[in-house]
């Protein structure tokens, strides 16, 4: 058999993705995929219709989950949660939760906004949004559109990103607790895109990796869009040092990061065996 690759880290416009979740699997088709996870930010809403659409198309599908943890400035820290059940009430405890930080700290930033002349309103953010979570990358096409930036990129180091006028924080869970969450949802916590935990060196990202590894997390994810290709080595050496599961994806969201492709990171692929060591230990937790 042809070898097989597959996409772990996907948007759809559940989050703040431009695809809906069932285009999102045709385009996961299209581009040859065997798997594909859908990761939207603090939420599953998305997943019932990209599952019942894999079905059809027999791709494998792994529900997933994209959290943010507290994190000193000015890195992030996300968690990826895969096969959680989202039917699970402490899950569905977990996403109420998280929209209301989003609801907490959304109407700050265009309160802003409006300060700073820039008028745009919480009702064309949620028509943006289409019905799903909304998130910056949203209002940072909102902002293009209106002609206050020049792309998503700009909206973000003009307004909305850290640093800029109209950055407001919400309220996150210590990630000890996030990935206690994402285990009680009976799923795998993977740490997403590291170098965005912005350490000064490689060997302070390996020693907060290790720390997270301590309170828990399975995996790393090895391959993404951000990685060049030494971040790539360094973070597949450091998951197999730590006896950790690797993962890797596109951190696809359609047209706001059109940059992105689906199934392809910086012209690599990432291989089925991810997917398959994923599953296997979902699995062996008996809860897959
Ligand atoms: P939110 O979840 O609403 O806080 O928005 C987070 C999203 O905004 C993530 O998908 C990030 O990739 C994106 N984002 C954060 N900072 C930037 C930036 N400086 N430029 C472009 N996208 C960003
Ligand atoms: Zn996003
Ligand atoms: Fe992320
Ligand atoms: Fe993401």
């Amino acid at each position: 058999m042809a070898q097989a690759f597959v996409d772990l880290h996907t948007h759809s416009t559940a989050s703040d993705g431009t695809l809906p979740p069932r285009e999102l699997i045709r385009a996961a088709k299209d581009a040859g995929l065997s798997a594909l996870a859908l990761t939207d930010h603090d939420t599953v809403g998305g997943i019932a219709e990209a599952a019942d659409e894999a079905k059809k198309l027999g791709i494998d599908f792994l529900p997933g989950i994209e959290i943010s943890a507290e994190f000193p400035h000015p890195g992030t820290l996300h968690l990826l949660g895969y096969g959680i059940d989202p039917a699970n009430p402490s899950l569905q405890n977990l996403t109420s939760l998280l929209i209301e930080g989003r609801n907490n700290r959304n109407p700050q930033i265009v309160e802003k906004l409006n300060e700073l002349n820039v008028k745009v309103t919480m009702d064309e953010w949620q028509a943006k949004a289409q019905g799903g979570v909304l998130g910056r990358p949203q209002l940072a096409a909102l902002l293009v559109e209106k002609g206050y930036a020049s792309s998503v990129k700009d909206a973000f180091n003009r307004f909305l990103g850290q640093g800029a006028p109209a950055y407001f924080d919400k309220e996150r869970l210590q990630p000890r607790a996030a990935i206690e969450r994402i285990h009680q949802a009976g799923g795998l916590a993977v740490i997403a895109h590291a170098t965005q935990l912005r350490r000064s060196s490689i060997r302070e990202t390996a020693t907060v990796i290790k720390n997270l590894a301590d309170q828990g997390l399975d995996g790393i994810e090895v391959i993404h869009s951000d990685f060049n290709d030494l971040e790539i080595d360094f973070l597949t050496r450091t998951a197999d040092d730590f006896d950790l599961l690797k993962t890797g994806g596109s951190d696809f969201h359609g047209g706001t990061k059109p940059k992105i492709s689906l199934g392809s990171v910086n012209g690599r692929r990432v291989p089925r065996e991810f997917y398959d060591e994923l599953t296997a230990e979902l699995k062996r937790m008996s809860s897959w």
